[in-house]
């Protein structure tokens, strides 16, 4: 295993263990500073009466990072990290911790839309498939390299090959993932 330096390159030792001890105190909830304190009951109170928690994975990327979601009628009101989940083992990126968000964003996509003069329209997936197929064929017979092909943070190794596949059958070399660090 590698090492791994805690302290900051231009933080002495002395200092470190000053601004440690003192981090130390702020987790207890003893205000040190100032700047902490504890939560007060009403603080603490849980404003969703009746919700229930369920666990779940963030499907930001194929990690499956594990979250709880807390529900309340339905509705996805707060997220917490899974701490016992055995692969993040209570470790988010920062996709992952606003994933609640994502779900509840007033601009969520949440089906196919096409642009018509100006205007949005609500299409079928059958009817927005049509369209980028007759497109897609429309490119590929003037000239493939048109096109670029993007694979995703969430398919798998097998959805990437037949990424890479259907990139190859299309007739383009134009081919990348989808990293994003
Ligand atoms: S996006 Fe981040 S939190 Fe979500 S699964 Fe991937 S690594 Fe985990």
């Amino acid at each position: 295993m590698a090492n791994v330096n805690l302290v900051p390159p231009k933080v002495g030792r002395r200092s470190f263990l000053k601004m440690a001890s003192l981090g130390a105190v702020a987790t207890l909830g003893v205000s040190a500073s100032g700047v902490t304190r504890e939560a007060s009951k009403e603080e603490i109170k849980n404003p969703y009466p009746g919700s229930k928690f369920a666990k779940s994975i963030c499907t930001a990327c194929s990690v499956g990072c594990g979250i709880v979601a807390e529900v309340q009628n339905g509705v996805w009101v707060r997220q917490e990290v899974a701490q016992d989940h055995p692969v993040s083992a209570g470790g988010h990126c920062c996709k992952g911790s606003d994933m609640i968000d994502m779900v509840r964003s007033q601009v969520r996509l949440k089906y196919p839309m096409v642009k018509e003069n100006g205007k949005w329209r609500r299409i079928s997936y059958d009817e927005a498939l049509d369209k980028i197929a007759a497109q897609l064929k429309i490119y590929r017979e003037k000239n493939p390299e048109q096109v670029m092909f993007l694979g995703s943070a969430k398919v798998s190794n097998e959805q990437s090959y037949y990424i890479s596949k259907f990139s190859a059958m299309f007739g383009t070399n134009n081919l990348d993932h989808q990293a994003r660090i």
